[in-house]
């Protein structure tokens, strides 16, 4: 039986939180990953627990459950808060307080996403193989739930100024792109994970409201590429058009 023994600071009211693994994401940077979970669901992660809670048994059943709950640390947001923030939803200039939103910029740093879970591997240790997820590589994670459908989904619940996903925009591939992605094992998953995580727009909230400059050219990190993007408007509805897709390591 492994004992751990969480520590607590009565006098300050404070408490020691210890990660039980970390993740390996699609994603090495923040810039560019879904707000929320399930938007791109092409988004593969592994978690893997490390020791004490890498013992196989503590995940005995888990395979069972097709989603999971995690809770994490934004490990790459500052410590400081404001008790006002500035939702991206809402283009970046009304203010909401911070515990009406998912801002990454919250005391305790503290995240919640619900992931799909794939696969339990518990030949070495355990690691969890995750998609849909929206964290960024090296994401701490301090535990983990399985979740209940018939106790959590309430989608008649209200959600304030956020009442549904975010509009998607339509994304075309270059033939160029095309024949990066064609001789790669991986390409398939790496072309819908692309569309994807452009269809939700991660070009800054100020550049989508200002004129579009066709000449502005954007990159965003996934996996080991770098995927080079504009914005083109056709008719009237605007696009994101992929120019390239520069591999940044040896293809895997
Ligand atoms: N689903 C979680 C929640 O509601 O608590 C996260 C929502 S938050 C708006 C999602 C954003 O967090 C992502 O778009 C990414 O930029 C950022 N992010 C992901 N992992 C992070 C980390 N470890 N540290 C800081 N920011 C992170």
């Amino acid at each position: 039986m492994t004992d751990c023994d969480f520590s607590s600071d009565e006098a300050s009211n404070a408490f020691t939180l210890t990660p039980i693994g970390r993740i390996a994401s699609d994603y090495p940077d923040k810039f560019g990953i879904p707000r929320q979970p399930g938007l791109a669901s092409a988004a593969q992660a592994t978690l893997t627990l490390t020791p004490p809670f890498d013992d196989p048994l503590s995940v005995r059943g888990l395979e069972a459950f097709s989603h999971l709950w995690l809770t994490f640390v934004f490990h790459q947001s500052p410590t400081r808060w404001t008790p006002l923030v500035r939702p991206p939803r809402l283009g970046g200039n009304v203010k909401h307080g911070v515990f009406a939103t998912r801002s990454t910029h919250r005391p305790n740093r503290l995240g919640l996403s619900l992931v799909e879970l794939v696969k339990v591997d518990t030949h070495h240790g355990v690691t969890l193989h995750l998609r849909g997820h929206d964290l960024v590589d090296g994401t701490p994670v301090l535990d983990i739930k399985p979740y209940l459908a018939w106790a959590e989904a309430l989608p008649e619940a209200h959600s304030g100024f956020a009442p549904a996903p975010p509009p998607s925009l339509p994304v075309t591939f270059s033939a160029a792109a095309e024949t990066r992605l064609l001789v790669r094992r991986d390409g398939d998953s790496l072309r819908e994970l692309i569309r994807q995580v452009l269809a939700q727009d991660p070009r800054p909230a100020y550049h989508k409201n200002a004129q579009n400059k066709p000449e502005r050219r954007y990159g965003v990190r996934l996996r080991d590429v770098d995927v080079r993007f504009y914005p083109t408007t056709t008719n009237g509805i605007e696009a994101l058009h992929i120019e390239d897709i520069i591999v940044l390591s040896s293809p895997t």
